[in-house]
Formats: C-alpha cells, sequence, structure tokens
C-alpha cells in the first residue's frame, strides 16, 4: 500500500495533516479480527468506533447487501420510497421507547443531531415561540462536529474556542457526578435544576447522552440524573433529546441508555451500530407531538433532506443487523463481556499510572492519570496484537459482541502490559 501517498495527501480523523500519527494499512476484517498488510492480525477492541456490533464480514449482512445492490443502491427519497425504508423505520419503531412516533433518516450521526436539534428549534418557532432556540447541556458531553452538534459538545475539549464567533452560545450545565453504581445524591441536580428555571423561556430543548458520555470522556453516570432531566423537561416546558448514537442497540447491556432510567425522550438520535458497522446511516426520531408542532403554521414542513437520505444499500444492511439484535442473543454476549471486564479490567485501578477504571456493558474504560502517548502505545498494542486507540488519558474498549472470552483477556492485558 502507498502509505507515503495516504500520509502526504489523505486527512485521518483528529491527527495533523502535515505531522501525522502513524496509520497501519488493513486488508481485511473478519469477526473480531483486522488483517494487516503482510498478515499480522488484530483482536478488535474498537468496533469501529462502537459500529461493527456483530463483528465483520458478517455472512447476514453480506447478503443484505448483496441483495439489495442487485435491486437498487440508491433513488432519491423525495417523492420516492421503498420497501427497505419502511421495515427499517418499522423496526425502529417496534424497538425505541415508547412515545417515538416518526423517523427522519438522515446519513450520519452529526447530521441527526442536527436534525434533532432543528426539528427542536422549529418546533417552538411554528407555535410562535421565536425565543425558545437555545440549548442546555451537560459538560462533558460529545455530539459530533458539525457546527451546531459541535455547540452542545463539551466546550473545553469540544475546543469551542476556535470557532467562538461562529458557534452559537449554548447553556452548559455541570457534568452528572454520581456514578452508575453509586448512592445517588439529589442534590447533584440543583444547578442544572437553576439553570432551566432561570432561562427556560429561551431554551428549546435539553439535549445529552444517556448513562454514558462518550468521546467527551467516557463517564458512566447514574440514571436518577437522566429521570430527573426528564421530570425538569416536563416542569419547564423543554424537549429532551437523547442522543443514542453510540449507546443505542444493546452496547450498555440494555437495547437503549434510556431503558436504565425508564424515560422516553421526545428526540433520539441514532447511528454508528444502526448498520452493524457496514456504512454510514443515522435516524432522528421524534414523537407525534413534535411532528405536529413542526409542520403547524408556515412553513409547514420540516427544512432538511439529505441527498442519500433513508439510502436503501444502508437500509438494507441495517435490517439485517437489526435482525440480529431481535434473536436477543447480545443480551447474553454483553453481560458475559461485563462481567468479564469487572473481572479483569477493574482490577486495573491499582497500577500506579491510573487514575481510574469503569465498566458498563460492553463498555470497559481506564483513565489514566497523564495524557498517554498515542503513537508509542499504539505501537505496543498491535504488537500484542490488538486494536485499541486511546485519546488524552482514556484507554477503552467496547468490542464486537462476539468477541470470545479469550480474546477479551488479550485486550485487557494488552492495557495492563501498556500502563505498567
Ligand atoms: C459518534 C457520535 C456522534 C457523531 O456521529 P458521526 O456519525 O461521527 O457524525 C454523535 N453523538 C455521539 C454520542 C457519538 O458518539
Amino acid at each position: 500500500m502507498n502509505l507515503e501517498f495516504d500520509q502526504q495527501h489523505i486527512w485521518h480523523p483528529y491527527t495533523s495533516s502535515t505531522n501525522p500519527l502513524p496509520c497501519y494499512p488493513v486488508i481485511s476484517a473478519e469477526g473480531v479480527s483486522i488483517k494487516l498488510e503482510g498478515g499480522h492480525q488484530l483482536i478488535d477492541g474498537m468496533a469501529s468506533w462502537w459500529s461493527a456490533i456483530h463483528g465483520y464480514n458478517h455472512p447476514e449482512l453480506n447478503d443484505a447487501a448483496k441483495a439489495q445492490i442487485d435491486k437498487m443502491s440508491h433513488v432519491m427519497f423525495g417523492g420516492l420510497t421503498h420497501e427497505p425504508a419502511i421495515e427499517l423505520s418499522k423496526n425502529l419503531l417496534d424497538m425505541c421507547p415508547v412515545g417515538l412516533e416518526r423517523v427522519f433518516l438522515a446519513d450520519s450521526g452529526s447530521v441527526s443531531v442536527e436534525v434533532a436539534m432543528k426539528m427542536a428549534m422549529q418546533y417552538w418557532a411554528c407555535q410562535g415561540n421565536h425565543k425558545k432556540h437555545r440549548f442546555i447541556t451537560p459538560r462533558n458531553g460529545y455530539h459530533g462536529d458539525t457546527f451546531a452538534a459541535m455547540s452542545v459538545c463539551d466546550p473545553i475539549n469540544g475546543m469551542h474556542s476556535l470557532f467562538k464567533e461562529s458557534l452559537p452560545q449554548q447553556l452548559f450545565a455541570p457534568a452528572p457526578q454520581t456514578r452508575f453504581d453509586q448512592h445517588w445524591n439529589e442534590d447533584e441536580i440543583d444547578s442544572l435544576h437553576q439553570m432551566i428555571k432561570d432561562n427556560h423561556h429561551e431554551l428549546a430543548a435539553l439535549i445529552l447522552e444517556p448513562i454514558v458520555q462518550g468521546a467527551g470522556g467516557m463517564r458512566i453516570y447514574h440514571p436518577e440524573y437522566l429521570k430527573a432531566c426528564r421530570r425538569l423537561c416536563d416542569e419547564y416546558g423543554l424537549l429532551l433529546i437523547c442522543d443514542e448514537i453510540a449507546t443505542g442497540f444493546g452496547r450498555t447491556g440494555k437495547l437503549f441508555a434510556c431503558e436504565h432510567a425508564d424515560i422516553s425522550p421526545d428526540i433520539m438520535c441514532l447511528g454508528k451500530g444502526l448498520t452493524g458497522g457496514y456504512m454510514t446511516l443515522a435516524a432522528t426520531l421524534c414523537s407525534e407531538d413534535v411532528a405536529i408542532g413542526v409542520c403547524q403554521g408556515e412553513p409547514g414542513v420540516f427544512m432538511h433532506g439529505p441527498t442519500y437520505m433513508g439510502n436503501p444499500l444502508a437500509c438494507a444492511v441495517a435490517n439485517a443487523s437489526l435482525s440480529i439484535i431481535q434473536t436477543g442473543q447480545w443480551q447474553q454476549q454483553v453481560s458475559a463481556i461485563e462481567k468479564q471486564l469487572k473481572e479483569e479490567l477493574l482490577p486495573l485501578k491499582s497500577l500506579e499510572s491510573v487514575a481510574d477504571t469503569r465498566v458498563l456493558g460492553s463498555i470497559g474504560v481506564v483513565e489514566t492519570k497523564q495524557d498517554v502517548d498515542v503513537a508509542t502505545i499504539q505501537k505496543h498494542f498491535v504488537s500484542r496484537g490488538v486494536w485499541i486507540r486511546p485519546f488524552g488519558k482514556l484507554v477503552y474498549i467496547m468490542p464486537p459482541y462476539i468477541i470470545s472470552p479469550d480474546e477479551l483477556s488479550q485486550l485487557v492485558s494488552a492495557i495492563k502490559t501498556a500502563l505498567s
């Protein structure tokens, strides 16, 4: 592979274009294994950023893609519709929290967040309430890289200072503090409550990642916090947007993380694992009330429509992925991973270099005291035959659900040797 060309001309995520971190050349992937040029195999700890939940090169997903591509890859969604999109939307509404009734198919997670925020603003504007156009969100969130999504990412690690002049100014509440399994402290919600109380007349919605804050810090918080968010939104007239892009489809041990708190949002974003990691597709689901609100008065329509909206190929693969989810096997797989991570990864807390460890579902997080050197630690991982991509102080794994106990042990032991 021409790695020199890659280095000189291709942007990779979150690295310098002129002095990039090294990249490893992949030729194929199968199950939980990524094969590099030359034949070296890596056990995948990242599921390609939360997506490849059933593993790579899955026969059922492959068949779905092949069958669909022989019918049509894509047709425009304006004025046309098709079975893959109808089936997918039906599937999603059957499995998602109650109260969500309408599906907007988007082409990436960030776009589904843009759509969710736009829906919330248009919902109030169409009722003549143009003042309710801002958002409140806890710190340490991550919602994507486009502008509206970026405006609700953590203001510090989301690098707001770079784009200060063009980012909408949102309200940031303190991040949730009580951990998932600690004793809930009701006072924790006071400052969020006060901020909503003082600003609700200009707030369209509260947006957050339910239970697990992903790329903004890999923090796992108490379900009572999410319950309180639902209550405050009802009390003060805010919509609740839950971004389940990372947490959806079983990752946290529930089908959707909202279920830990037994709440339904008004708007929900899905992405990442939706196609089992095959291609980009996302969805924004909303309640009947939101759909009616958005479409009343002028202009009477929702002003958004991506070119590749409802892409049949992506929908067909998503349907195959959801069929696998519907067998329910993920429940045993994710709870077995959780149990093993609790036994093997949590004890890494005793290492000198480690500040904290935490586990929920098939997510394992090791927080170090100092930032890790990505190039060095990556090299160590690759030499140990595992694929783990840390950032900052976070060395974390969320493997495909099909990972075997032995493979999972190899991931944890590679982290242990890297940090010892
Ligand atoms: C990854 C992610 C996004 C952005 O999705 P993209 O498909 O990368 O645009 C948004 N929200 C959360 C919680 C995510 O994890």
